[in-house]
């Protein structure tokens, strides 16, 4: 027996799977699904339970590493990213840990980009590192240079794109080339735009990792997260770590991130609408110097972003104010509907001072070579009235330009 699937066409899209994919209903007959909070299931017979537990027959068996809400939103995740499989985590950075126990050993080497977030480089420098594992932080959109980083020893390529703030965009294609000439596995942090605009599978990425505390969800409520593969690697490699460590995403956040799921492809448009129409107003405002944005012809990696990324942008920018720290703070404290926290993916607009939140354990001279100036400012844009928006911004902006 294997856990059945709702009964959907083959060829159903992605708006339709987003909505609908899962497990069937339950044989109340609930039209959303229900939330399974129990720690364990029973069985009908002792021969049954033993064959569940030797992986002999398909059933939930301990939530910690089998629970049905958790299914519904990997099956849900699967799907969007048109991937075979999928396995939840409590977090973004659980998935990676879990990725990381379960790819590499003492002795492996692993290429990274330079510009990940911020918590990835600390575990894979410091935490692995400490483990045996090497590994190369390289360039962004460098390709040459992870090239040049292939040693014999190397395992897995470490991408996200585009990265946050400075929205700088890789070339997915040309990265899983590297690494399968290498005989290596590519891995793309997929956060910053999720299924709905970007599948790195269709480039070539072997493994998708999601935070499903930003899109996903969708509305700030929970962490989550998840790695995308293929069955074998999901059941041989990842369920049997996750049964040791436990790093498990909770069925009640699991529900949450399925039910965000559903309105994944219209929130990512109309917030990714809005984003580029106040990139564009920034653009032209008189106290900003620069935007960072993948929607603008303006940036650097445009037309490879517009490749990747379904046409769209996304729905994080980053601006420089003309002076610094006193100007990016006057932006800041003139808003009274944006939120003042370090998060994004909300349908609340989020503003934030990357250089003394996200990248305040830098150093000003690290910060500086990044790009991460003291006049920058991220948002991560929402669903509230874009001209409220604008108004919000142009509070502490005219002041500036006056
Ligand atoms: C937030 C984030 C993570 C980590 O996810 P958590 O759910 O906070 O653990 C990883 N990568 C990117 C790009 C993120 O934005």
């Amino acid at each position: 027996m294997s856990i059945p699937r709702p009964d959907l066409p083959a060829d159903a899209r992605l708006e339709t799977l987003a909505v609908r994919d899962g497990l069937p209903a339950s044989r109340w007959g609930e039209n959303s699904e229900a939330v399974y909070l129990t720690s364990c299931f029973v069985h009908p017979d002792a021969e049954t339970a033993a064959r569940r537990f030797a992986n002999e027959e398909d059933a939930f068996v301990y939530s910690r590493f089998s629970n049905p809400n958790v299914t519904i939103m990997e099956r849900r995740l699967a799907a969007l990213e048109g991937m075979p499989a999928c396995i939840g985590t409590g977090s973004g950075m659980g998935a990676i840990l879990l990725l990381f126990m379960a790819l590499l050993k003492a002795g492996d080497h692993v290429i990274c980009s330079q510009s990940v977030f911020g918590s990835t480089v600390k575990l894979l420098q410091s935490e692995f590192g400490k483990f045996g594992v090497e590994s190369s932080f390289v360039s962004q959109t460098d390709v040459a240079q992870w090239k040049t980083a292939v040693k014999p020893n190397t395992k897995l390529l470490f991408a996200e794109t585009p990265t946050n703030p400075l929205t700088e965009v890789c070339d997915i294609q040309a990265l899983a080339d590297v690494a399968h000439e290498a005989g290596a596995l590519l891995v793309v942090d997929n956060c910053m735009c999720s299924p709905a605009l970007q599948q790195p599978v269709k480039f070539g990425a072997d493994i998708v990792m999601h935070s499903g505390t930003k899109f996903l969800d969708g509305q700030g409520r929970v962490n989550a997260g998840a790695l995308c593969a293929s069955q074998e690697m999901v059941d041989n490699k990842f369920v049997p770590i996750m049964r040791s460590a436990g790093m498990s995403l909770s069925p009640f956040n699991a529900w949450i991130v399925a039910k965000g799921m559903e309105t994944l492809s219209v929130r990512l448009h109309a917030q990714s609408a809005a984003t580029l129409e106040l990139a564009r107003w920034l653009e032209a405002h008189p106290a900003v110097e620069r935007v960072y944005y993948p929607g603008l012809p303006s940036h650097p990696q445009h037309e490879l972003a517009m490749r990747q990324q379904s046409g769209i942008g996304g729905a994080v920018l980053a601006f420089n104010v003309r002076g610094g720290r006193e100007q990016a703070f006057g932006v800041i404290d003139g808003t009274r509907i944006c939120s003042i926290a370090a998060n994004f993916g909300d349908v609340r607009t989020i503003i934030t001072h990357p250089s003394s939140t996200s990248h305040g354990r830098l150093t000003e001279a690290q910060r500086q070579a990044a790009g991460i100036v003291q006049g920058m400012i991220r948002l991560g844009v929402g669903l509230e009235n874009l001209d409220d928006l604008k108004a919000d911004l142009a509070r502490g902006l005219d002041k500036i330009a006056s």
